[in-house]
């Protein structure tokens, strides 16, 4: 009778220990390193949305094209007086 006990108890922690083996780390927190790595700016002149890495920076803006750089943010008019007048 006490054999029996000790195979039932023999039984459960090798069960036991199964259970917890068999607990892998499955639970990966899968970044996704493209799907999002993109950020998008927008132009300071047209405001147009482009990936930060396609933008041109100038002066902590982002513009989308290299005219669009020169000719500045759009609310740019008062500074400067009349640096578009030549
Ligand atoms: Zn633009």
């Amino acid at each position: 009778m006490s054999k029996l006990l000790l195979f039932a108890i023999l039984g459960l922690v090798v069960y036991l220990l199964l259970k917890r083996s068999s607990r892998r780390p499955a639970q990966r927190r899968q970044e996704t390193p493209n799907a999002s790595a993109q950020q998008m700016v927008s132009c300071a002149h047209c405001g147009v949305y482009v990936p930060e890495s396609e933008s041109l920076a100038s002066g902590g803006r982002h513009y989308c094209s290299e005219p669009h750089r020169k000719l500045g943010a759009t609310g740019s008019a008062g500074d400067a007086g009349d640096a578009g007048k030549h």
